[in-house]
């Protein structure tokens, strides 16, 4: 296991990723821009380095000064979190250059898994099943045209390297083809350097259903089950659970299968997250892979039993895993509320300073956060500042564990969603599990606030 590591990230997972190497006995580096003196990741890591200015590309995306900090303090390995550097793959290979272990996936599965087009091929390789479209890159107008026919409309025009739900185009008509073709190709050149687009079936009221793998260097692969994300607003996840509501065994075996031969596919190593779009009828496709740990991991740990960022560790230090597929078993329900600094219906941010902070607690209730009584919240990072986390037997009590939680939080100061969350827990259409990607969008745009 390492001595000493780094952590190239800020805020709730900086502080969460320090945690578990306190626990294991590891030396812990965090990096600090100047807006982040004060941020708790700086305080709680055994050392700190400042890299650089607020805003985040001269500072936690500063590769040039993230590896001078690792080197000034003779860590070992980089552990790069969420956002930021997570999926850079080219900052992967520095640090792997530099002889210095990455926390996270070969740079070439993150590189195959990074451009659309080359991950659908991938798959389609593997047997994972695909959203019904053109599969490769579609170069030409009149190709774009026969392929919208065959699948039929609506459409979907995505850019092969586009990410964060930018560069994508839904066209309704084969009237307004040719113009949101080339705009999308003109959009994806300009903003990603890459101007290769592919068309997609337009799935029109899906589910966001994931799967979490997590594999070693030594070939094993299991999955952690799937984690249901609908609940979104602007590609955005607002709340997410485990397992999904809308699942039966034979379908969580199925999309489990599919992730963990889609992460098989890449020879992946560490933990990752295979996205897929599923339909009424349960038929699941497969969109994307997100090759770091995500947000949401803390749902899937509570029904494994896995800690995740453990076990992160543990394979970049080359250990096997310790459990085999039969041994992980799902146990109880889990639900992730995402506490942002912004005002709960209009969305707009609310830095400032946090004049009180009481964190809720009790049976089965985490709280990953790096906020604190007198903590300003800088304006230049997203407005996340934690997560509440509940567990409970089954999903009905997940929820009223998760009221009771929400219920107790206190937050003065800032405005922050925790009203947009009590609204929710408390809606029939979320209590039945009976949504999907629309559903939160909709209900804000019918309650009108
Ligand atoms: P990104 O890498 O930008 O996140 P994704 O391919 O993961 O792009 O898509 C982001 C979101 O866009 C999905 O979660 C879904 O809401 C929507 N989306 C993408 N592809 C389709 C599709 N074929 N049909 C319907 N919605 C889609």
């Amino acid at each position: 296991m390492f001595h000493k590591i780094l952590i190239a990230n800020r805020g709730e997972i900086a502080v969460r990723i320090i945690r578990a190497c306190k626990e294991l006995g590891i030396h812990s580096v965090a990096v600090y821009s100047e807006a982040d003196k004060t941020c708790m990741h700086a305080r709680l890591a055994d050392e700190s380095v400042c890299i650089g200015p607020a805003p985040g590309n001269q500072s936690y995306m500063n590769i040039a000064a993230i590896m001078a900090a690792a080197e000034l303090t003779d860590a070992e390995a980089i552990h790069p979190g969420y956002g930021f550097l997570a999926e850079n793959a080219e900052f992967a290979d520095i640090v792997i250059e530099s002889g210095l272990t990455w926390i996270g996936p070969t740079p070439e599965s993150m590189r195959i898994m990074g451009d659309k087009v080359t991950a659908k091929q991938k798959m389609k390789k593997a047997g994972v099943p695909l959203v019904p479209g053109s599969d490769g890159a579609v170069d030409h107008i009149e190709d774009a045209k026969r392929i919208a026919k065959e699948a039929g409309f609506p459409i979907i025009v995505k850019a092969s390297a586009g990410g964060g739900g930018r560069g994508m185009k839904v066209v309704h008509a084969m009237a307004s083809l040719p113009n949101a073709f080339s705009m999308c190709q003109t959009e994806a050149a300009a903003a990603f350097g890459d101007g290769t687009v592919f068309i997609e079936k337009f799935l029109e009221e899906p589910r966001h259903i994931e799967v979490q793998v997590l594999g070693d260097t030594h070939g094993n692969i299991v999955h952690l089950f799937e984690r249901e994300c609908s609940m979104q607003r602007n590609n955005q996840k607002v709340l997410e659970e485990a397992p999904s509501p809308f699942l039966d065994a034979a379908t969580r075996k199925k999309i489990c299968a599919a992730g963990v031969a889609a992460a098989e596919a890449v020879n992946y190593v560490g933990a990752g997250t295979i996205e897929f779009l599923m339909n009424p009828d349960k038929s699941f496709y497969f969109i994307e892979m997100n090759t770091r740990i995500q947000v949401e991991h803390p749902v899937s740990e509570w029904i494994s039993g896995v800690d995740l960022i453990e076990w992160q560790l543990r394979v970049a230090s080359g250990e096997k895993l310790a459990f085999t597929q039969d041994k992980i078993k799902m146990k109880g329900h889990a639900i992730e509320c995402r506490i942002n600094a912004e005002h709960p219906f209009k969305f707009t941010p609310s830095p400032g300073v946090i004049e009180l902070y009481h964190a809720p607690g009790g049976r089965s209730v985490r709280v990953d956060s790096h906020i604190y009584t007198g903590y300003t919240i800088p304006p230049y990072y997203d407005s996340m500042i934690g997560k509440v986390i509940t567990h409970a037997r089954d999903r009905k009590k997940c929820i009223r564990r998760m009221q009771r939680a929400m219920d107790e939080l206190v937050i003065l100061g800032i405005t922050t969603n925790q009203e947009l969350h009590q609204r929710l827990l408390a809606n029939p259409g979320f209590q039945k599990g009976e949504f999907n990607i629309h559903f939160l969008e909709r209900w804000l745009n019918q309650m009108n606030l």
